[in-house]
């Protein structure tokens, strides 16, 4: 059994040759946020597409301010909406309004709050003028044909309203898997019961089912009893139905943890079992045929969320082509840790004003004790080959909730 037993590192590599990238699907642009784009955002004309008026107010030529003029005769109005106007007399101004396209031989806005508008005379009563304000030059964010988002990141309101801007009614995003989430105990009841004594809601699954819909994957949520027939039966079907299947709990020493077993009797390759880590060490992995991925992680709560963070969240990056990159945080206290595992501490996460991230580790009671998950960020990943983390040292951080706010 010992030979299964395999380090973080291996267990990464593992994962990542057992995973497929995912398929793109064309998706109304009204049903994409949150999905995982496929295709380079390319913009299909400049930034802005012509010289925008920024400010409503006045346009002048700025030589005629230059020259010492401070009264204009309003010879046109241009509003949003309307083809280029031209200016005919260099030393009259056209009234415009933000979002216009500038006209023809004017460069320059000045706002009303700097103006004075009497008899259709518009005077300068502003402090100073200077060349081209309030206009956004055409071009001047990004030129027509480069590239305005890379692929490959989740879709926010953000890329939405780019997608729209430049035309695109659907867009190329990654098809995600059907996935199944699947508790195991006796021990659980459902969230609306009322526990006995001997008895525990089942939660894991439903933090399981929010981490995925936060990644865009919607999560079905199944509950298995300690009963290897009707285990192996549901498994089954789980089988026919998902295309990732996710498990918590039976998967340790206990008597009663009959999931390996029961993964074997019905064809399911074990890719390995056991990683050298704290907390999370019987994680399992393995897979179905040439397609379905299994995930079965151990029931500590704390447990659970650990091995979801780092290696589910690590599989969903690799099936979508993305390196993220890796945060870096810096302790602020000492960490002891002699076994020779790899150590992923809960950690709390602070911003300096110097812009430097700091970690301070905050332990609860062990893999069972979720309460502290509340209090903390996410996990350090203190590597095996050491015992002391000093303070001031920088290592890679796994955070589950936005940072910053
Ligand atoms: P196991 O990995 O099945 O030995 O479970 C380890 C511990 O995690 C036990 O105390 C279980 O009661 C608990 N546990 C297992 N699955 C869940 C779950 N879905 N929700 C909450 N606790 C669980
Ligand atoms: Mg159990």
């Amino acid at each position: 059994m010992e030979r299964h037993f395999i380090t973080y590192e291996e267990a990464l590599e593992i994962i990542s040759k057992n995973t497929d990238r995912f398929e793109t699907v064309q998706t109304p642009l009204a049903e994409c946020v949150g999905h995982w784009l496929a295709e380079d955002l390319v913009a299909d004309r400049d930034f802005p597409p012509f010289d925008r008026v920024t400010m409503d107010g006045i346009a002048i030529a700025y030589t005629s301010y230059d020259e010492g003029k401070r009264s204009f005769e309003i010879e046109a109005v241009a509003a949003a909406g309307e083809p280029q106007k031209t200016l005919l007399h260099p030393q009259k101004c056209v009234e415009v309004m933000t979002g216009a396209i500038l006209p023809k031989g004017v460069d320059t806005v000045i706002r009303y709050e700097d103006i004075h508008i009497k008899e259709g005379i518009a005077t300068f009563v502003g402090e100073k003028v200077r060349a081209k304000q309030n206009v956004h030059i055409q071009g001047g964010d990004i030129p027509k044909g480069s590239t305005i988002t890379p692929k490959e990141k989740q879709l926010s309101g953000a890329e939405v309203m780019l997608a729209a801007t430049i035309g695109k009614t659907e867009l190329k995003v990654y098809r995600l898997p059907k996935v199944a989430v699947c508790a195991t105990g006796d021990e659980l009841v459902p969230v609306s019961a009322t526990p006995e004594p001997h008895q525990i809601r089942s939660s894991n699954v439903h933090g399981l089912q929010a981490m995925f819909r936060q990644w865009g994957i919607s999560a079905d949520v199944f509950h298995l009893k300690d009963d290897k027939d009707a285990m192996q039966k549901t498994v089954s079907e789980l089988l026919e139905r998902y295309e990732t299947l996710v498990f918590s709990g039976g998967v340790s020493k206990g008597k009663f943890d009959y999931l390996p077993e029961v993964f074997r009797s019905i064809g399911i390759k074990e890719c390995f079992h056991k990683v050298k880590q704290r907390p999370g060490k019987p994680f399992w992995f393995g897979k179905h045929g040439d397609g379905t991925l299994v995930f079965a992680l151990p029931g500590n709560p704390v447990s659970t969320f650990v091995c979801t963070n780092i290696y589910i969240r690590f599989w969903l990056y690799r099936a979508l082509g993305i390196t993220p990159d890796t945060l870096y945080v810096k302790l602020v206290e000492d960490v002891i840790f002699p076994p020779e595992l790899t150590y992923f501490p809960e950690a709390k996460i602070r911003s300096l004003k110097d812009g430097t991230l700091t970690a301070t580790v905050i332990k609860g009671n062990g893999s069972g004790d979720f309460t502290n998950l509340t209090r903390t960020d996410g996990f350090l990943i203190l590597p095996r080959d050491k015992e002391l983390f000093a303070a001031g040292e920088r290592y890679p951080f796994v955070s589950y909730r936005n940072l910053g706010y």
